[in-house]
């Protein structure tokens, strides 16, 4: 059974349709990115599969044990994150939040799983440092390792490169590509960079109001929306 199943769902505000008839699954261990010009949809699609907005026509539905509150998320960046008067640590650890409903406290086992993502990440030496000191990777990787704390199947991650210079941007992809490959994570990526998605992803959804395409990356190399987006020379 699919993770996630979306069937004819239309998403907008207030009577305005923003994107419609949205038809496509991501299984357990897929790595989707989801593509598309600026104000295609893309954010508002993560906050419907994130149950942060709802549908105004067809039907999210959600399979193989995974829950809403179980999909772990890294927003877009804000000011206001990056600012965040935190240790690396308890941004981390905050991650547990949500997964397990609302608890006024930690447990052993939320410390735990903290201790293990940031050893994960390799970044177990920070733990103590504060949050708005660090480099915007750095950063991203604790916000990563916060998203990890909140799920077992799926990442969910809106824009994770902007503002990363381009090594600290590979470094980035290719950690999300082993969590992906060693820890079947599956992963939902809204990138503005259709070339590296097209590279590391095994699917992509490309939204314009409506679906341009969904299948697999091979697919969408050889499709006439992707060789049109990918530019001339990605007839392979
Ligand atoms: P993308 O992430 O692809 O750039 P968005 O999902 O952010 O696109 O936006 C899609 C469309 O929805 C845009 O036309 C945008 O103006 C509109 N929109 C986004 N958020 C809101 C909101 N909170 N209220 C009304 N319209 C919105």
């Amino acid at each position: 059974m699919a993770l996630i199943k979306c069937e004819n769902v239309s998403i907008g505000y207030e009577g305005q349709t923003v994107v419609k008839d949205l038809n496509f699954t991501i299984e357990h261990g897929d790595y989707l990115c989801i593509v598309g010009e600026n104000g295609s949809g893309k954010s508002t699609l993560v906050k419907s599969l994130l149950g942060l907005k709802s549908v105004e026509r067809g039907k999210i539905i959600y399979g193989d044990g995974l829950k809403q509150t179980q999909i772990g998320y890294l927003p877009q960046q804000t000011d206001v994150q990056k600012d965040f008067p935190a240790s690396v640590g308890e941004v981390v650890l905050s991650g547990r939040l949500n997964s397990r409903g609302m608890r006024p406290f930690y447990t052993g086992a939320d410390r735990k799983e903290a201790a293990e993502k940031m050893e994960m990440l390799g970044i177990q030496d920070l733990a103590k440092q504060c949050f708005r000191d660090l480099s915007g990777g750095q950063k991203q990787r604790v916000l990563l390792a916060r998203a990890l704390c909140a799920t077992k199947s799926m990442l969910l991650l809106d824009e994770p490169v902007t503002g990363l210079d381009p090594i600290v941007t590979a470094e980035f992809y290719q950690l999300i590509r082993r969590i992906n490959r060693e820890s079947k994570i599956a992963v939902v990526m809204v990138s503005h960079d259709i070339e590296s998605a097209v590279e590391d992803a095994s699917h992509i959804l490309h939204l314009q109001e409506s679906m341009l395409f969904f299948g697999t990356a091979e697919d969408y190399r050889r499709s006439s929306v992707g060789r049109k987006f990918l530019g001339g020379g990605a007839d392979v």
